[in-house]
């Protein structure tokens, strides 16, 4: 069987994603999704506003963020600016993860593909004919622009709050005065039982339209300085907060303004509300990063956190999230001088 399997692994390696989503659409015998988005409560708002905030076709300097730009030629096959006021010129890419960047724009896209697929680092290596660290240097330059957009969402209506835990980890990590601790191989438990100092903690919180944060905010158990600072400015005024019984979540829906629901201790609901949305959100989560991806080192763990938040929570469709995800990384400010991806904290607290 796995001879047979082999070659048809190989054609659909070289399709994109709307050809993937069409072999699909064939084999499920399903109709083609018509695509319903609030434009509001959306990942597709957000470039709709971003777009907003360019000249239509013509980009914002980048050295001074005047809007008196004109066209001025092209520059290895991309349009050119000057800006009346700096005279300094530039591309679409100045101050783009593109700047300076080494492999083709279409090799981009396609990894953007692969991630689409949650492809692992090895994986979209292969699909894309790059190297191991270039695929995983680019892996985190596209969750780094992911991570952009995630931190202007703000959530409303009917949101679930809860906290997960991860083990420890500094999977790759090769400098030694980091190693406080011994890494724990693979699925093995942790050293201390319950929720010690070994464990990060990441409060997550999803609404009904399928927007969702996540973050790491402390070792072991989080205080409500922690939690609030993590919900402050992220949840709309007015909304209802659900969460089980943990106490810290009752100042933060005062101080925030929410509605709060409780779920009591050893009940499933309280009333209509329930919170099945966070707890499938947590496992999901974790069956990606511990299963799919074999353990993500800690101070990568934020960036796949939103990579689930896009891939698995956001309720556009896979063609739309293709496109979202391209828009959004080849527009996304970010400067690239000296964009080194490993020199991040190992523990981001
Ligand atoms: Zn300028």
């Amino acid at each position: 069987m796995k001879m047979k399997l082999k070659p048809i692994v190989e054609m659909l390696r070289n399709l994109n994603v709307d050809e993937l989503t069409e072999v699909m659409m064939i084999l499920t015998g399903s109709k083609p999704e018509t695509v319903i988005v609030d434009p509001i409560k959306s990942f597709k708002e957000l470039i709709l506003k971003r777009k907003a905030t360019s000249l239509g076709d013509r980009p914002y300097c980048p050295h001074c963020q005047s809007h008196r730009v004109v066209k001025n030629g092209h520059k290895d096959g991309r349009q050119r600016f000057i800006c009346k006021d700096c005279k300094h010129t530039y591309t679409w890419t100045n101050n783009t993860i593109l700047y300076g960047m080494k492999i083709s724009y279409d090799t981009l896209l396609k990894y953007c593909d692969c991630m689409m697929h949650k492809m692992t680092i090895r994986q979209c290596a292969t699909c894309c004919r790059i190297s191991k660290s270039s695929s995983f240097d680019w892996r985190h330059k596209i969750l780094d622009a992911l991570q952009n957009m995630h931190n202007e969402v703000v959530l409303n209506g009917i949101i679930e709050s809860d906290e997960t835990y991860f083990g420890l980890s500094f999977k790759g990590c090769k400098n030694p005065d980091i190693l406080t601790r011994l890494p724990h191989k693979r699925g093995g438990s942790n050293h201390v039982r319950g929720i010690s100092d070994e464990l990060v903690c990441v409060p997550c919180s999803v609404n009904l339209d399928g927007l969702s944060i996540g973050k790491i905010t402390n070792l072991g158990r989080p205080t409500t300085d922690e939690l609030s600072g993590f919900i402050k400015g992220r949840i709309e005024e007015g909304s209802f907060f659900v969460t089980d019984s943990l106490n810290s979540y009752d100042q933060i829906a005062e101080d925030n303004n929410l509605t709060h629901i409780k779920i009591e201790n050893g009940k499933h609901k309280n009333g209509m509300f329930n919170i099945q949305k966070i707890n499938s959100y947590h496992s999901e989560l974790k069956r990606m990063i511990n299963d799919l991806f074999k353990g993500v080192a800690t101070k990568y763990l934020n960036n796949y956190v939103v990579y689930h938040n896009f891939i698995n929570i956001a309720k556009e469709s896979i063609i739309e999230k293709a496109k979202i995800l391209k828009e959004f990384v080849c527009s996304t400010l970010c400067n690239s001088r000296g964009y080194k991806v490993n020199l991040r904290d190992a523990i981001p607290v």
